[in-house]
Order: C-alpha cells, then structure tokens, then sequence
C-alpha cells in the first residue's frame, strides 16, 4: 500500500480564544486607531510594543503594517537613500530586495553557503561596497553571528536583521534581531504569530526609533507610545522626518498580544515536528539534512534539505512524485519563479553578477512549510515518503 498525506501545509492553527475576546473588545469599543484612545486609556498596540520590547530585551518596539514595511522603515531610519547600495542576502524572499529598490536603493548581493547562511567570506570581500547591511535569516537559519558582527563593525557597516523567520529565535541565548541596530519581524498568517498582515521593529538606538515612530504616521502623538524615545528625542528630528504611513491598529494587536506570550510554547512544538521530519530524512542517500548549530536556537516552522549536484529533472521528478502523494515541497533551483520561491538573478530591477557557488546550493534547496496544525505522525508519514520518493529517483540514477 503506498501511503499518502491529505493535510494542507498552509492550514495555519485558529487564533486563540484569548485573543479573539481582545479583538472582540476592541470591536465593541470601536477605537481601532492606535491613537484613537479613552482618557488614561493604553492602547492594544503600544501595549504590544512595550511587550515585545521587553520579551526581546530592546529599549524601543514600533509595530507596523507589515514586515516589509518594517524593512524599508529600517533602511531609510538608518540614512539609507536613493542609489545607496545595501548588502543582502542572495537567498532570501522578494521583500528583501523589494525593501531596498522601495527606497531607492540598490541591493549588492552576498553568497549563499551550504549551511543556508549568508557566506561570510563572500561579505568580507564585499564590505567596502555599502555601509548597511540588510541581513535576511532566510527559512530561520542563522549565520555565526559573532562573526558576521566582527566583519560589519570593522567594516563599519550597520547592520539591519530581517528576523521574519527568527522571531522566537537566538544566537548564544541573544535573541535574534539583537545583534545589529534593528531587528524587523513580520506577523504575516505564515509567520511565527498571525494577524493576517502586521510587523514589528525593535532597536536600542534612540534617533533611529524616533524617526521610525514618526515615519509610521505618527504625526505628532509621539508621547501615547509606551516604548519610543522621549520628546526631547522627537524635537530632534520632527521637522525632518517624513509622514510615511503604516501603522499598526489596534485590532491586529488585540490579536498579537496573547499569541507573544504563548511564543516559546509554540516554539517547543514546532521543533518537535521539525525533528521528527529531520529524523525521518537523515541517511536518505543523496540528501544532505542541514545541520544546525550549537549556538543557535532556531525555530523549525519550515525544513530545508539539499538535493546537491542533482540534475534538474531529477528534483523535479522528486517533486512531482511527493506532491502526487500529498507532500508539497518547493524548489529554489526553478529558472520561473512560482509562489513564494524566487532568486537574486529573479529580481530583474536589480543588477546582478552570477555566482556560481551560490546557484550550485540554490539549485539543490528544497523547502517545506511546517504548520503547527500537522501531527507528529503526520511529521513522520512526511518523512517517510519523502525519503521513498528521494530513493526512489536517486536509484533510477
Ligand atoms: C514574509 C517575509 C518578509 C516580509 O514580511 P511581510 O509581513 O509579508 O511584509 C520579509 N522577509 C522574509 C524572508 C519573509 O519571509
């Protein structure tokens, strides 16, 4: 009997009670404005704000519309402006460079390695070319970071972490977003915490928080954030900040709040349906399992291994075999992008070189969502019929 998988790997969990009663008293008293307040009424998002704030251990939280808009706010809060280059990641999703060519800017792309992680030689050799750095811990694999600080600082790079896979994340215990002078999050359904659409940015840097704050469309109601600078940071930059609307509403924060504090929770469990599926591939002949470091804590919310060195067709039969079966993989090695899957040689608004150390990984990347809505034996059954599909096509040579 050949077994098949009928769960749907974008089904995410509901939204907890707890925070569809919040959302609820939100409806009912209709001030869904985040600066739309009761007298001595704290607002569900600067609420959220001081609580991120305090679960990353940053000294100013803003939440926004989206984790993109995070990005870009990040780019132009740290000076970047139009034809500046920005160092990133060749492997990373189309909101990375979309964040840079929206302000004008021009991504220089940096290597990927077998580890999935930015290349770190490749960055040393290209530190000269830009002084920020938007670092994407892309599918949540995080680079040695103590390393990519040392190389950024003495290059004297700033560095902005896009940290939409690494919420819940860490390096040596520090969370991820911490290392570099921002950290952006995207609470988008396929992330971490759901709100449909929403992000967040957390920094230590007084300047830069203030001028997000006021880049998100906060006119000059400054004062009702519970986790922004003081005034005396606003009149700073007040007259030179533009009005770039994006705010975070309260609703969407309503939604927020409970599911933060359920975050290391969630965590547990998605790691423990990670390493099922991990389990289950290692020692499948011609699939390289990605091994994770002991420094990082990562959050398995989605599994990569590598079809190395495979021919094209080859993947793509591994592919067509387990979707037929009810397992949906996606492949970074495609020439088209499809769905989510895309490349650094696909964002055509960009000048690229071709790096072939990189397109030898890319072209043997292959990517599954892990929702918490699978069972562990749904993990297991996934496994199983990856490793027969894999074994398969890799003994028909
Ligand atoms: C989802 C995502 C973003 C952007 O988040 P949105 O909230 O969808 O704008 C940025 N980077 C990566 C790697 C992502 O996957």
């Amino acid at each position: 009997m050949t077994e098949t998988f009928s769960g749907s790997f974008t089904q995410q969990e509901p939204i907890p009670d707890e925070a569809i009663e919040a959302a609820l008293a939100v409806l009912r008293h209709g001030r869904l404005h985040r600066y739309n307040l009761a007298r001595g009424e704290q607002g569900e998002t600067a609420l959220l704000e001081q609580e991120f704030a305090a679960q990353t251990g940053a000294r100013y939280c803003l939440a926004v519309a989206s984790g993109g808009y995070a990005l870009a706010t990040a780019l132009r809060a740290v000076g970047v402006g139009p034809g500046d280059a920005v160092l990133t990641n060749a492997f990373t999703l189309a909101p990375v460079p979309g964040a840079i060519a929206s302000v004008g800017a021009r991504p220089v792309f940096v290597g990927v390695t077998e580890s999935l992680t930015i290349d770190l030689d490749d960055l040393e050799a290209k530190a000269g070319m830009a002084r920020v750095l938007m670092l994407s811990h892309m599918r949540g694999h995080l680079c040695d970071m103590d390393r990519l600080m040392q190389i950024c600082d003495d290059a004297g790079i700033t560095v902005i972490e896009d940290c939409a896979h690494t919420m819940g994340a860490a390096w040596n215990g520090v969370s991820s977003g911490r290392q570099g002078a921002v950290g952006c999050y995207s609470c988008q359904t396929y992330k971490h915490v759901n709100s449909g659409e929403g992000g967040l940015l957390v920094t230590d840097d007084e300047e830069i928080a203030a001028r997000a704050v006021m880049m998100s469309g906060s006119y000059m109601l400054y004062e009702r954030h519970l986790a922004a600078p003081g005034p005396e940071v606003f009149e700073r930059i007040k007259y030179h900040t533009p009005n770039i609307s994006g705010r975070m509403d309260n609703l969407r924060a309503a939604i927020l709040r409970p599911q933060l504090r359920a975050l290391d929770a969630q965590v547990a469990r998605w790691n423990e349906r990670y390493q099922r599926i991990e389990a289950g591939l290692r020692g499948t002949p011609g699939l390289t399992v990605i091994e994770r470091p002991e420094a990082e804590t990562y959050v398995g919310s989605s599994i990569q291994f590598l079809l190395l060195d495979w021919a094209a067709d080859k993947v793509q039969e591994v592919l067509r075999r387990c979707i037929a079966r009810g397992v949906e993989l996606k492949w970074f090695g495609t020439p088209e992008p499809v769905g989510f899957t895309s490349r650094y040689d696909s964002w055509r608004y960009a000048e690229s070189a071709p790096m072939p150390a990189s397109d030898r990984v890319l072209a043997g990347i292959v990517d599954m969502r892990v929702p918490l809505t699978f069972s562990l034996e749904d993990c297991d059954l996934i496994a199983r019929i990856i490793r027969a599909e894999v074994g398969a096509v890799w003994q028909n040579g």
